[in-house]
Parts: structure tokens; sequence; C-alpha cells
């Protein structure tokens, strides 16, 4: 099948010049808010509105604000002095009042307003010095064109040298191109909302008649947002259908080395953690790609239900591979699981950057003849000479640190590989059904027993000896404490200069033997040597980079110092401080910031202090962020909408992800008349990814 636009969109993605009053120099501007078809102004909706409805008189009109009124123009009065300005007295049916210019052209006001004539009045009034007053009203019309002001008054999104008279000329003419089309929505669903038809949410919303009218559950506006999502959850669903369809492996697990590892584990796993294995091992068994998202908030136990994942693929003859973000969290998974797996006879082995040659022969040679079970990793794992005997079950680690371009190599690993991602950063719902809403998901919603809270604390960096006594105090105890250096966007050697110096001057302060350093530039064996002389309590506090941002567990240390915080998102701070926290000790969080915190920086920072609810951190981060921001745009899948707004309105996107699913259910091939009309609504949306997959068949 070919794929074309439907020749009833045509004009709405025609040019932008013929609209009414746009020619080549107002089409230029609206390019800048990245509307270049009639289409795009479709989908730009009034920000804002102004009643202008007409009163008869300013009395009694709730002051300040906007009145809009008609009035017979009374005497002129120059300022007396400079730096005063200049009035014009006007009397509405009621009452006398006055309009005020600063720095007026004289001629244009004689002008505009000649002494003795009607003029309707529309601008905001305020009562200063007991007496109403408009300075420098809104409209100024003469009767004959007051059918120029609408009662309310449209405000769009701008540009500078672009005015709403134009925008709103141009939005009423690309309304004037909609076409009736065809419902794409499920009918009971379009019901059940009171939402309107395509057509009519165009023309409503863009058509405020009060401020209601804007509110984003408007039916109109709430439907045009829906429509959005919709085609954005719909293409996800199409990729998660096609991925369906491939067949997979069953891949059945015995059960007999998760029991035998269980057995040697010093703790019970979580219900939440007995869940997640449940579905990742059904998963495995069925017939399909498994494609699984876990998420889970720092320190809820994911390596675990990874290590028991794997198993279940060893149990049944298969091999399973976990990447890493980082050298130093695969070596921890390495040291974490290689011992528990070597109690059920499971070989599992490390492959990185650092193997070379010989050594390195041998490992591959060694995992394409099925004599490695579990292969851990960096992204080495996806070098081009890295072949498996049987890959069935990947894994990646930290998934937000990766792409979806990884997901899809690790993937292509093997001849069915099913795929489970992991993530600590707690995304909120919308974001996870955004990004991940070709996936399945399993939460881990609760935490291992017995953890205390970590007590979070503001400190000024002005306030760095005291902070310095304390640690000494604290390394006395025989505690053990990381110190974060500041994050240097730019530049990883600037960071590592930072962390360089501060290392020397908490040795001068602590002692040589009390204090390790670790960071990105570092060789790698040194890396090693300084993670594990932390992990053996040899030094007390590791001063470090982000490097230790995600994963690092070592369950001894128990307070977490993080220089320059003010500079770290919330979700990175709160993975940091998830490093703590994590044994039976009690454990404490500073968060040091250079003086004076601006307000909105003290707020984000105070919400850490508030809480350690992942998810709770992660909408705020949201809500203050943004979407992009909060994923990373370039790693990001998720679209930028026009209407919809991911922050407020999850419960949409939930609603599209369940209607686009059953839709597809139902018609697969878009063939029935609603899957004709969900056709038009893709191209309209521009779901091109959505019709790519459609095309392929
Ligand atoms: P994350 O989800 O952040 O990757 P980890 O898998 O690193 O968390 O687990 C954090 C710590 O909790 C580890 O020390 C791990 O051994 C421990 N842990 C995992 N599951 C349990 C459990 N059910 N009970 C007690 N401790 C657990
Ligand atoms: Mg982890």
């Amino acid at each position: 099948m070919t794929s074309r636009r439907p020749e009833i969109l045509f004009p709405l993605f025609a040019e932008l010049i013929g609209l009414p009053g746009i020619g080549p120099k107002s089409a230029s501007l609206l390019e800048r808010l990245e509307v270049t078809r009639p289409r795009d102004l479709l989908f730009t909706l009034p920000s804002g509105g102004v009643d202008r409805a007409r009163r008869d008189t300013v009395q009694g009109a709730p002051l300040p604000g906007v009145v809009t009124v008609e009035v017979t123009v009374g005497l002129h009065q120059a300022p007396r002095s400079r730096g005063r300005p200049y009035r014009v007295f006007v009397q509405d049916a009621k009452t006398e009042f006055e309009l005020i210019f600063f720095h007026p052209h004289v001629d244009w006001l004689q002008r505009t307003l000649p002494s003795g004539q009607r003029r309707l009045i529309s601008g905001k009034a305020e009562i200063f010095d007991g007496r109403v007053q408009m300075p420098h009203p809104d409209y100024i019309l003469a009767p004959e064109d007051t059918g120029d002001l609408p009662a309310f008054e449209p405000i769009y999104p701008l540009t500078q040298g672009l005015t709403q008279k134009t925008m709103t000329k141009a939005a009423q003419g690309a309304v004037a191109l909609a076409p009736d089309l065809p419902e794409w929505i499920d009918p009971a669903l379009v019901q059940r909302n009171g939402w309107p038809d395509w057509h009519t949410a165009v023309r409503q919303a863009h058509s405020p008649a009060s401020q209601p009218d804007l509110a984003a559950d408007h039916p109109a506006r709430a439907r045009l947002a829906y429509d959005e999502v919709f085609a954005h959850q719909l293409t996800l669903a199409l990729a998660r259908a096609r991925d369906r369809k491939r067949p997979g492996v069953q891949t059945l697990g015995t059960g007999t080395k998760q029991s035998q590892v269980r057995a040697a584990l010093p703790f019970a796993p979580t219900g939440a953690q007995e869940r997640a294995v449940a579905e990742i091992v059904d998963d495995l068994a069925a017939p399909r790609r498994m494609n699984r998202l876990l998420q889970g908030d720092v320190g809820s136990g994911k390596t675990l239900v990874a290590l028991m994942a794997m198993l279940a693929v060893v149990e049944a003859g298969g091999q399973a591979a976990l990447m890493a973000p980082t050298e130093i969290l695969a070596r921890q998974h390495m040291e974490g699981l290689a011992p528990l797996a070597a109690q059920a006879d499971v070989r599992v082995e490390i492959l990185t950057g650092r193997d070379k040659g010989a050594d390195r022969a041998a490992k591959l040679a060694d995992l394409a003849a099925g004599r490695i079970d579990i292969l851990l990793g960096t992204h080495a794992l996806f070098q081009k000479d890295v072949s498996f005997h049987d890959l069935r079950l990947g894994i990646i680690d930290e998934q937000h640190r990766f792409g979806v371009r990884q997901r899809m190599d690790l993937g292509a690993k093997g001849a069915a590989v099913d795929l489970l991602v992991m993530t600590a950063t707690p995304i909120p719902r919308s974001l996870a059904l955004s990004n991940y809403g070709d996936m399945d998901l399993s939460v881990l919603d609760e935490k291992p027993p017995g953890r205390q809270p970590i007590e979070t604390a503001l400190v000024s960096a002005d306030r760095l000896e005291a902070v310095v006594t304390r640690l000494r105090a604290a390394v006395a105890e025989g505690r053990r404490a990381y110190w974060v250096c500041p994050l240097v966007e730019e530049s990883e050697v600037i960071a590592a200069t930072a962390a360089e110096a501060r290392f020397k001057t908490l040795r001068a302060a602590l002692g040589d033997g009390a204090v390790g350093l670790v960071h990105g530039q570092m060789p790698p064996a040194e890396k090693d040597a300084a993670m594990a002389a932390f992990v053996a309590g040899d030094t007390q506090v590791l001063v470090a980079t982000t490097v230790i941002e995600v994963g690092v567990n070592v369950p001894e240390a128990t307070i977490m110092v993080v220089e320059g915080a003010e500079g770290f998102g919330l979700a990175q701070l709160h993975q940091l401080r998830g490093r703590v926290g994590r044994g039976g000790g009690k454990s404490t969080c500073l968060l040091m910031y250079q003086s004076p915190l601006t307000p909105s920086a003290e707020a984000r920072l105070s919400i850490l202090r508030e809480t350690e609810d992942g998810f709770r951190i992660a909408e705020e981060d949201l809500k203050l962020r943004g979407a992009g921001d909060l994923l990373g745009v370039a790693q990001s899948g998720v679209p930028k909408f026009r209407i919809a707004d991911l922050e407020r309105q999850s419960g949409l996107i939930a609603l599209a992800q369940s209607d686009a699913r059953t839709f597809l259910a139902q018609d697969p091939e878009l063939t029935s008349a609603r899957g004709e009309a969900v056709r038009t609504a893709l191209y309209l949306m521009e779901a091109d990814r959505a019709i790519r997959l459609l095309s392929v068949g």
C-alpha cells in the first residue's frame, strides 16, 4: 500500500501566503512560531483572552481591569511640566474619566480623539488619586469601525513584529479552510466526554467567548489535545503491535537455579520484586518478543529482578546479557551477581572496553560457544564481533542513560531477543506512557524493608568549614561518605579538576588515608582501585564526580555531600541521594549551594528536603523543567505537543493509550471506516512514524 496524504487535507497543508492578511513578511514571522502551513495555525490556540464586552460606563466596573465603553471625547490637556502625562477627558453614559498618554504624538492624538466626537474605548482602567484613568487604551475606534472589536478577544502567542490582529485574522482564515472530517475517536469516548467533532472543536477553540472557553478542559480544547496524544499513542501502539507479530522464542525456565540463588540470599525478595519476576518469566515463556520496562525507584532492588530473569533464561539453556551505562556499574554488577550465580552453577562474565587482546578473544570464543551463561558489560556488548551462542534476553540497566537506539542494537544480537529495560528515574506516568508507550510495564513500588529515612539539609557553601568539621567527626565514628563535586555540563575535564582540588583539601583536613577519588578522567585501573578501597572501607570518604550518580551500591555509606547542588536537576539529586540510605544505618544528605539561591532554585531544592518519593520528585521536576529536559531531548521519543500538556493531562494520555491499543486489536490494518478516519488523523497530526509503520505493513 502506498501512503499518501488524503486530498481532503490538501488546503491545510498549502502555503500560508494567501490567507487573509498574510504576505511574505508575516509568513516569515510566523515561521518563527513554527507555523508554516494553515494546519499549524489551526493547532496554535489562543493562550489567553480579554473580555471586551461593552458597558455603558466605567462606574461600578471591577478596577483595575479592562473596560470597553463608548464615550464622547472632551478636552485635551497638555502636560504642564516635563514627565507629566497628556490627558484627554472623556464622558461615558454616567461619568467622566481620563485617558492618559505619556510622550504622545500630539498630532495623532488630536486626529484620533477629536473633541466632541463619539469613540469606542477599550483598555485597562484603574483608580488613581480617586479618579478613574485609562493609560494608553488598547483600542480607540470610531463608531463605524466598532465591528472590528470582538466582545472577547483571543490572545495568540506572538513573535516580534506580529500583531494580534494579523494573527487572529490568519487563524480565522485557517479555520475557514478546515474541512469536515470523519470521526476517528471511539464514539463512546466522544460521547462520554461531551467532545465536539473535530471541525467544531477547531472553530470553538479559536473563537473563545469567555475565560472558561480557554481552559484546557474545555471540551473543544480537550478534544484537540486528545487528538494529538492519540496520534502519538497510536504510533507507539503500531510499533508494539509490529514487535508482537515478530515471533519470539519460548523460554521456559524450570525454576531450579532461581531457587538455588534464592536460598543463598541474605533476605527475602519483596512482594514487588516477586511480582515483577513473575511478569517477566511469563513474558519469556510466551511465543512473542518481550519488550518490557521495569521501573523502580533507587534502591528498590532492580538488580535482583534482573538476575532472576536471567537465571530463568539459563535454566532453559539460553544466554542473557545485562548492559550498564558505566564501567563502575558493570563491575559492581559483576561483583554482586557472579558469586550468587555461582551458587547455581551459572557462569557470569564481564565485557567492557577494557578487554583487549587474547583475554578478550578467549571470552568471545566462550560466549560464542555458549560456555558463558550471563554476560555483563557496557556499550562494548554491541561491538560487531561480539556474538552469542543463543542470546534470549537483553537487559539494559539505567535505560534513561541510553537511547532507543541501544534497545534495538541489543535486540539485534539474537534471533528473537526478549528485552527488559530498567530505569530508576521514576518518570511520571504521563512521560512513561509517552516515551515507553510501546512497552509493557512492571513497577517496583515497594522498597526493601528496614530502610531508614534520609535526613536532607541545605547548606550554604560559606559553611564549608563547618561541614568538613562534621565530616571529620563522622569519619572518626567510622562512617563512610560520598562527596560529589559540582556538575560541569560542558566539560568532564573541568569537573575532574574540581574534584582533584577538593580531594586535596579533604585529604589535608581528614588525613591522607581516609579519602579516595574517582572521576571520569582517571585511568580505569585507578578508578577500580578507588571504588574497591571505598567498598572495603579502606577509605571512608569518596570524592567523586557524577560518575557515581547511577547504580553504585555501597550499603555502608551513610553520608552524601553534594557541592553546587543548585546546578543539578532534581532527578539527578534524587539519584545521588539514593546512594545512601541503603543499609540499616541512619543516613544524611547535605546539599551545598552557592549563596544566594534564587527563589526557584530554593523551591526546587526544598522539594528534596520534603520527600524521598521519587515519583513525586519526578512530577515536580517535570513541572519545573518540561518533558524534553527531563528525559534529555536527544533520546526522548516524546514529541512536542502544541496543545496537549504532558505535565497536566496525564489522564488523557492514559486514555489515549488504551484507546489506541484496543482499536488496533480490532483493526490492525486500519481498514474499517474508523480505520480510514484514523489514517486521516495520522496525516493531519503528522505522525510520520505511524504512517511509515503502516506502509511497510
Ligand atoms: P536499584 O533498584 O537501585 O538498582 P539495587 O538492586 O542496587 O537497587 O538494590 C539496592 C540494595 O538493596 C542492594 O544492596 C540489594 O542487595 C538490596 N536488596 C535488594 N532486594 C532486597 C530485599 N528484598 N531485601 C533487602 N535488601 C534488598
Ligand atoms: Mg541499579
